[in-house]
C-alpha cells in the first residue's frame, strides 16, 4: 500500500485537513494506496514555499541546476521498474508501455539536464558606438504545471524538467487517477538533492488547481488535459495575466491513399488504435482511407482489433489493458449508441469485454466504425478510448480536407509509396506533427511535441526550445563607451 503526500517546503505531508482519496487499480478494483485530496489552501502553502525558494534556486548557476537533473535521471534509471509496475498499475497501460513510458522520460531528462548548459542568449552589433547589446534568459517565477493521467509519469517530468533547468521553482498538480506515480516523481526529485521549495506536488483534483490559476504569484501555467478544461485554464490565465500553455484533445487521422502498403497501414492503424486503450494523445481515432483500398483496410484493422488480448496490466500476455476509471469506460461506449444513429456501419466491437476475469475491470472492445461521414460526432469528437472511425474518400484532396475539417490537430500519418503524395500532405495537414507510412502515436524528446487549433496553444513542449516557455528573454545595452546617450531617441 502506497500512499501518496503532497510536497511542500521538502516536506512530505498531508493535506491540511487531512482528507484522502482512494487510488484504485482499473483493471481490478485492487486499492494500491491513497492520496491527500487536497484544498486551495493546500496550493496556496505551496505556492507560497515556491516563492520563498526562488531567489536562491534563480543564483544557483545553471549548469549545478543541470546536475540536480542528472542526478535525477541516475535515480530514475535505478527505480524504472517500480515506476513502470505503479504508473501501470494506476493507469491500466501494459507493463511493455509502462517500460516504455519510463524509457522515454529518462531519455528526454537526460536531454533536458543538458540545457542547462544550453540557456543560450545573443550577442548583437548595435547601432550604437562603444556599446555591448546582448540577451539573456531569466526564469518566470513561480510556475505551475497540471497534468493528465495517461502519461503520468512523462508529462509531468516533460515539464518539470524545462521549467527547473530555467530557473523556476515549481508547484505540479498531478492527476488524481495516477497520483503514486507522481508521489515516487517527487520523491526522485527531492533524493537528487533539489533545495527545500524547489519543487512543490499537491494532489487532488480542480480545486487546487484552480488555485494555481488564481493565485497572482504563479507567473506561468503549463497544462496538459481536455480541450474542455483547457478552455478554462486559457480564460482564468489570460484574466491573472499568466503565461499560459496548453496541450489539449486529439482525434488524430491515418491518411490511406490509393498506393499504400494497406497491411502495414492496418496494423499502424491498429496499434495507434488500440495500443494503450486508445489513451494516448497520439492515438489513432480516425482513418481516412481512399475507396479503392477501403475493403482490404477495414478487413485488416477489424481482424486485429478482434486479435487484441486484453488483460491485467501485469499480465504479460496481456496487448491492452482497461480504461482509466468507470467514466472514462462509459465514455467509451456511449459512443455505440452515437455511431448507430449517426449510420455508421459497427465493424467490430462497440461493448464492453466481460469474459473471466475483464469483468472485474473498465474494459472496452477495440472497435472498428466503417462508413463513417466526415462531419459526424464520432468522427470529430475525441473518445479516448480503442476506437477507430474509418472515413472512406474518392481523392487526396478530399482526404486532407475530411483531416482538417475538425477543431484538432495534435498528429496525423500518411500511408503512400508516392513521395511526391507524402510531402503534399505533410505540407497541407493541419497538424503540430505528422509521421510518414507510420503510426501517428510516437515521439522523441529531442523534437518538439504539441499540437495546433484548439490541439495546443502557446510554444511546443519537449525538444531544444521546450525551457524557452519558462523564461523571459531580456535584452541589455551596456554604454562602455562612455559616450553621453542624449542625442538617441529610437
Ligand atoms: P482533464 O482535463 O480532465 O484533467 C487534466 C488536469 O486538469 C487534471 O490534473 C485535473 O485535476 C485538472 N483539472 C480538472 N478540472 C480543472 C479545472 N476546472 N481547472 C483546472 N484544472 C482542472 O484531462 P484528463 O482526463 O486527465 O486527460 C485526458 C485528456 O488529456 C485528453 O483530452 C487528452 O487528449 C489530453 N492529453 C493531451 C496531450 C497533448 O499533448 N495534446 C497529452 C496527453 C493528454
Amino acid at each position: 500500500m502506497h500512499h501518496a503526500q503532497n510536497l511542500i517546503a521538502g516536506r512530505f505531508v498531508p493535506a491540511a485537513d487531512g482528507r484522502v482519496d482512494d487510488d484504485l487499480c482499473p483493471a481490478d478494483g485492487a486499492l494500491l494506496g491513497t492520496a491527500p485530496r487536497s484544498s486551495r489552501a493546500d496550493a496556496e502553502a505551496a505556492v507560497e514555499a515556491a516563492r520563498e525558494a526562488f531567489p536562491s534556486w534563480e543564483d544557483t548557476p545553471a549548469p549545478l541546476r543541470g546536475d540536480i537533473l542528472f542526478r535525477a535521471a541516475r535515480l530514475l534509471e535505478a527505480r524504472a521498474e517500480e515506476l513502470a509496475r505503479t504508473l501501470a498499475l494506476e493507469e491500466g497501460k501494459v507493463l511493455a508501455d509502462a517500460r516504455g513510458e519510463v524509457g522515454k522520460t529518462l531519455r528526454y531528462l537526460v536531454f533536458a539536464a543538458g540545457d542547462a548548459r544550453r540557456l543560450h542568449g545573443i550577442t548583437a552589433p548595435s547601432e550604437l558606438p562603444g556599446t555591448l547589446a546582448y540577451t539573456y534568459w531569466r526564469p518566470r517565477g513561480v510556475v505551475g504545471l497540471i497534468t493528465p493521467w495517461n502519461f503520468p509519469l512523462c508529462i509531468p517530468v516533460w515539464k518539470l524538467a524545462p521549467a527547473l533547468v530555467a530557473g523556476n521553482t515549481v508547484v505540479l498538480k498531478p492527476a488524481p487517477e495516477t497520483p503514486l506515480t507522481a508521489d515516487l516523481v517527487a520523491r526522485i526529485f527531492v533524493e537528487a538533492g533539489l533545495p527545500p521549495g524547489v519543487l512543490n506536488v499537491v494532489h487532488g483534483d480542480a480545486d487546487p488547481a484552480a488555485a494555481l490559476l488564481d493565485h497572482p504569484e504563479v507567473a506561468a501555467i503549463s497544462f496538459t488535459g481536455s480541450t474542455e478544461v483547457g478552455r478554462i485554464v486559457e480564460r482564468r490565465c489570460a484574466e491573472t495575466h499568466k503565461a499560459v500553455q496548453c496541450e489539449l484533445g486529439g482525434k488524430n487521422p491515418i491518411l490511406v491513399l490509393d498506393d499504400a502498403d494497406v497491411d502495414l497501414a492496418a496494423r499502424a492503424a491498429a496499434l495507434g488504435a488500440f495500443g494503450s486503450t486508445g489513451q494516448r494523445c497520439t492515438a489513432t481515432s480516425r482513418a481516412i482511407v481512399m475507396e479503392a483500398v477501403a475493403d482490404a483496410f477495414v478487413e485488416g484493422v477489424s481482424r486485429l482489433a478482434a486479435e487484441v488480448v486484453a488483460g491485467h496490466p501485469l499480465d504479460p500476455a496481456a496487448a491492452m489493458g482497461p480504461a482509466v476509471s468507470l467514466r472514462q469506460l462509459e465514455k467509451v461506449l456511449s459512443y455505440r449508441g452515437v455511431g448507430d444513429e449517426e449510420g455508421a456501419r459497427l465493424a467490430h466491437g462497440g461493448d464492453r469485454m466481460t469474459e473471466g476475469a475483464l469483468g472485474a475491470g473498465f474494459f472496452p472492445r477495440p472497435t472498428v466504425w466503417d462508413r463513417v461521414r466526415a462531419d459526424s460526432r464520432i468522427a470529430r469528437e475525441e473518445i479516448f478510448g480503442p476506437v477507430l472511425s474509418v472515413i472512406r474518400v474518392s481523392s487526396v484532396d478530399e482526404a486532407v480536407a475530411a483531416a482538417n475539417a475538425i477543431e484538432f490537430g495534435l498528429t496525423s500519418s500518411v500511408f503512400t509509396r508516392d513521395l511526391g503524395r507524402a510531402f503534399e500532405c505533410v505540407r497541407r495537414l493541419d497538424s503540430g506533427m505528422t509521421q510518414v507510412n507510420a503510426p501517428t502515436v510516437g515521439g522523441e524528446g529531442h523534437l518538439p511535441f504539441g499540437g495546433v487549433k484548439a490541439t495546443g496553444t502557446g510554444p511546443r513542449e519537449m525538444g531544444p526550445d521546450a525551457w524557452k516557455f519558462y523564461a523571459e528573454q531580456k535584452t541589455v545595452y551596456v554604454n562602455h563607451g562612455g559616450a553621453a546617450r542624449t542625442s538617441r531617441i529610437y
